[in-house]
């Protein structure tokens, strides 16, 4: 059986055909310009490759409440082209198939819990850290939802001493996004991240700002692993800093198997950057079988 998977990201819409086990049978990229222009390009791709499914990971905030009249919008975007867009309902009367839809982070962690590390879990984290952050919450066997979809990139945390000029977010300032971002790094000691991987003190802040949140994140949702994705991450020596503290803040005050292990419990995404599309493929198997 083969199933469609779209990434639909800011800057491309990254779009495969799948199967069942998560294999990846062939993938295309397509600029993000507008919907005008892109869905129509989209639905070309898809039309012919007889897909009996299609899943659908976005950049948001967008509607994935399957009871709402706007399912399937994006939602007050910062790309102002898609805002208030109908992101799926095109595709699907187009396609004539069944359509799922998560946020891009949901996938991601959907994409590991089905086919990756989290596999057999109940409860799991993936947060990207690239050009934003996002973060998938699966909990109790199900990705989490709420009154529209987590948000966990934007929680507020304190600013580090030696970080005079705080966060970037253009919402919140001094959140998780604002401190720990691609662009935030770069805006913080005029780089690009990759351009600074011998200066000790760019990766002690970031494991700061990341071991805050993972904090957080570890007292709300209990997750059984959290897994660490995205541009930024591939900076492994990140990884043994960010454990490190986390321990540290937690100050001993919840001691668990996992948190005895951390090399297994705060880990890298592990399907070599396929996360995302592969957690479509099972997007789109899900509302398969939602739809008989
Ligand atoms: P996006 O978030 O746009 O989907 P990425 O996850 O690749 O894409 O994130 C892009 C951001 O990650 C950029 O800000 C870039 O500077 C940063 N980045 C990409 N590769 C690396 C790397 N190897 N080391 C550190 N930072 C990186
Ligand atoms: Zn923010």
């Amino acid at each position: 059986m083969l199933i469609g998977a779209l990434e639909a990201g800011g800057t491309k819409m990254v779009c495969a055909i799948g199967k069942e086990d998560g294999t990846i049978l062939e993938q295309i990229s397509i600029p993000t310009t507008t919907p005008e222009e892109t869905i129509p390009k989209l639905i070309g791709y898809f039309q012919d490759k007889e897909i009996e499914a299609l899943g659908i990971g976005a950049f948001g905030p967008v509607d994935v409440n399957t009871e709402s009249g706007t399912f399937g919008y994006i939602l007050d975007s910062p790309k102002l082209a898609w805002r208030h867009k109908d992101l799926v309902g095109g595709l699907k009367k187009a396609l004539g198939i069944p359509v799922g839809l998560d946020t891009d982070v949901n996938g991601s962690c959907l994409g590991e819990v089905t086919y990756g590390c989290a596999k057999g879990l109940d409860s799991v984290i993936y947060i990207t850290i690239g050009t934003g952050v996002g973060v998938g919450v699966w909990v109790n066997g199900g990705l989490l939802h709420g009154m529209l979809h987590p948000e966990g990139g934007h929680i507020f945390l304190p600013r580090h001493l030696e970080d005079p000029d705080g966060g970037i977010c253009p919402y919140h300032r001094n959140c998780l996004e604002g401190f720990a971002s691609g662009p935030a790094i770069e805006a913080r000691w005029g780089k690009k991240a990759v351009e600074l991987v011998d200066m000790p003190e760019v990766w002690e802040l970031e494991s700061y700002y990341i071991a805050q949140a993972l904090v957080d994140y570890i007292l709300v949702l209990s997750p059984q692993k959290i897994i660490l994705g995205g541009g930024v991450m591939h900076q492994e020596q990140l990884f043994p800093m960010i454990r490190a503290k986390v321990l540290e803040m937690l100050n001993g005050y919840i001691n668990t198997e996992e948190l005895g292990d951390m090399d297994n419990y705060i880990v890298p995404a592990s399907l070599k950057d396929n996360q995302g599309i592969m957690g479509c493929i099972k997007l789109g198997l899900n509302a398969l079988e939602a739809s008989r």
